[in-house]
């Protein structure tokens, strides 16, 4: 059989779904994605910050995260908490987080993402300049923006390690930020600009990836749900959806976001991972708009302006697969927005429809990317945590190039799906 003989089988729609069904139909293999959802759900995919970031090369596993994580779990408004509950599987995620929270593991790791997003980062700009792909692309940096001595001195430590790997990061104190971004008025300190990092609208780049999904002639099965799998020991035949239908293929890829270990189970697969949910809210006709993508850096909010729209974002609650809305969390990052733009306020959002979504973490903050579970025929591509639209692109394309046999690029022990 040729490689373009292929008839692959995606498990998930989300960003990483589609991106890899774009890749492999484009490298003229067939492909059949299913999702359970309806073409109106996006899991995790359409309401996040929309940021496109080189500059996070240090993984969420990082020195003193678990400190930070501990002092914050008091606060009911801050931009981290903890469910704690009697379950084996949070208690085992908590221990691998610490196990890989070492300098040395960090070290190895900034290379990898950082190659990872500016491989990204390439195919969406090339992407943006392709016919059936408008998804806003705007490639002016980003501004992480500090109200505190402290906190710029952290972020000017960030700023070098970042010039030690050749990501572009200048460090610039209240009067330089202002001069970066005259559209708005900033109450800071200071910040750091990195030149490399983008803005685009999340939602329309999954809207264009499922067209083209589509026009190359990809089936899309919206709906079903994979419950199980027909297998021998060394492969797998087909996929048994919750109808009964089955949909056999030659390769299978579990792309399923923060439900992949269920996924993943029924072949054996341990894929550790916690939901890691956040929210956002999106102000149709702001009073004041940025035009360069923040962070707001002791309050972790994203600001991102999507066309004529803001949108502020963040928070990161690990309670399960519960879906439910805190007005707490969401709160706290209404009530940050004030103290770094004097323009906007807290009420200027507070009425406004709230998205959320289950960013898929893995304990060590790196994705699941590779063959798994011992079957020649299984490909997995999930576990992006905060980074799942930045390194969608570049996860596609390892997809694909997993599939057809192509030389990886990466430090795949890293990212092996079977490295728990
Ligand atoms: C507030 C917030 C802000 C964020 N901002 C950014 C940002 O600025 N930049 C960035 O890079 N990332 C950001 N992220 C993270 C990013 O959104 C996620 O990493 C990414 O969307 C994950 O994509 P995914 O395709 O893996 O998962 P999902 O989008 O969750 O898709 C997985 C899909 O699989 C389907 N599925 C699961 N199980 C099955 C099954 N058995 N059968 C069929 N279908 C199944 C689900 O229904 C779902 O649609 C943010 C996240 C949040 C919450």
């Amino acid at each position: 059989m040729t490689v373009r003989d292929k008839n692959v089988v995606v498990i998930g729609g989300g960003l990483i779904g589609f991106s890899a069904a774009y890749q492999l139909l484009k490298r003229g293999m067939r492909v059949t994605l299913i999702e359970r959802g309806s073409e109106v759900d996006a899991s995790c995919s359409t309401g996040n910050a929309g940021m496109v970031v080189p500059s996070h090369f240090v993984p969420l596993a990082a020195p003193g995260m678990i400190w930070k994580g501990i002092r914050w779990m008091f606060d009911p408004e801050s931009p981290f908490s903890i469910r704690p509950r009697p379950s084996w599987e949070l208690i085992s995620w908590g221990l691998k987080f610490y196990m890989a929270a070492s300098p040395a593991r960090v070290k190895r790791a900034m290379p990898v993402l950082r190659d990872l997003a500016l491989r990204s980062r390439k195919i969406f700009s090339e992407l943006s300049e392709t016919e059936g792909f408008e998804f806003g692309l705007q490639k002016k940096g980003l501004l992480m923006l500090c109200k505190t001595r402290k906190a710029l001195g952290h972020e000017a430590e960030i700023a070098a390690t970042a010039k030690s790997l050749g990501v572009e990061a200048e460090l610039l104190d209240a009067e330089a930020v202002l001069a970066k971004d005259p559209a708005i008025q900033m109450d800071v300190v200071g910040g750091v600009y990195f030149a490399q990092d983008c803005h685009l609208d999340p939602a329309r780049f999954l809207g264009d990836l499922r067209s083209q999904v589509r026009q190359l002639g990809g089936v899309i099965r919206w709906g079903e749900e994979v419950k199980d799998f027909r297998q021998s020991s060394t492969k797998v035949k087909a996929a048994v959806l919750k109808s009964g239908d089955e949909i056999s293929g030659d390769e299978f890829v579990i792309c399923g976001g923060a439900w992949s270990p269920s996924v993943g189970k029924k072949l054996g697969l341990r894929l550790p991972m916690q939901a890691g949910k956040g929210y956002s809210v999106t102000h149709p006709n702001p009073p004041a708009l940025p035009s360069i993508c923040s962070l707001l850096n002791e309050a972790r909010v994203a600001v991102t302006p999507m066309g004529g729209k803001l949108r502020i974002g963040g928070t990161m609650e690990i309670v399960g697969l519960d879906e439910s809305v805190s007005r707490r969390r969401l709160n706290g990052i209404l009530k940050s927005i004030g103290g770094y733009f004097p323009e906007l306020a807290e009420t200027d959002f507070s009425g406004l429809e709230v998205w959320k979504g289950l960013r898929p973490c893995s304990p060590d903050g790196m994705p699941y990317i590779g063959r798994a579970g011992g079957r020649e025929n299984v490909v997995v591509a999930t576990g992006h945590s905060m980074l799942g639209l930045s390194l969608a692109p570049v996860s596609g394309e390892m997809v694909a190039d997993l599939i057809t046999g192509a030389a990886m690029k990466y430090d795949m022990a890293l990212l092996d799906p079977d490295r728990y």
